[in-house]
């Protein structure tokens, strides 16, 4: 997506080779029009789909999430991180390990709210190595949704998150794949 990629270049800081801020886009600050856009693209490039549901983990995947939920006008479900999950039999949950802070996180959704009858569109802000889409996937898996695929704003496909997913089957669209951040330069892949 044209649009993002001159905002990424524009506003994202480069912290090392490894990590983009992306605080002014997806972290900390939200611009609406372009959230919107996202949305509208994710529910272009998953049209042939029949989705009941747009799901994503809290918090930064949540306004991307809403969009697309909105253009595709269907419910939106967010997954919860809490510190210690004492085991719930009405929700699934899953641990996972934080990229950013270092730290294990437990995801949960409730039973309620992912069935069966669900297919399921996964939406995310951004993919490093797909310890959080992983989490995820697990949890859809258990209740035995079917999943549509994944929509990440950002993927960074010098790490191997997304990489993986793809190679168990199952559709990958990023709307910018950074291939490094070498250099102290944002590149794309072509
Ligand atoms: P993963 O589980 O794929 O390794 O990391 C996914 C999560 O870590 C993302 O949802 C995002 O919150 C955070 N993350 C990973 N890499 C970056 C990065 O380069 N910049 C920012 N801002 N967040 C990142």
């Amino acid at each position: 997506m044209e649009l993002l990629k001159e905002r990424i270049l524009r506003e994202a800081t480069i912290i090392n080779q490894d990590v983009l801020k992306l605080d002014a886009l997806l972290n900390h600050q939200v611009d609406p029009q372009l959230t919107l856009e996202m949305g509208k693209e994710f529910a272009r490039l998953f049209a042939e789909t029949p989705i009941t549901k747009v799901i994503t983990v809290e918090s930064s995947g949540i306004p991307v999430a809403f969009t697309t939920a909105m253009a595709l006008n269907v419910p939106l479900v967010f997954a919860r991180r809490k510190k210690t999950l004492i085991a719930d039999p009405d929700s699934y949950s899953e641990r996972v390990p934080s990229f950013t802070k270092g730290i294990v996180t437990d995801i949960m959704v409730s039973r309620q709210f992912l069935t069966e009858q669900d297919t399921v569109l996964f939406i995310d802000d951004i993919i490093a190595n797909g310890d959080a889409a992983r989490g995820l996937i697990k949890i859809i898996d258990r209740s035995g949704a079917k999943l549509a695929g994944l929509g990440i704003v950002v993927e960074k496909s010098f790490q191997a998150g997304a990489r993986t997913i793809r190679e168990q089957g199952i559709r990958v669209e990023s709307l910018a794949r950074i291939a490094s951040l070498e250099g102290g330069k944002i590149r794309f892949e072509t």
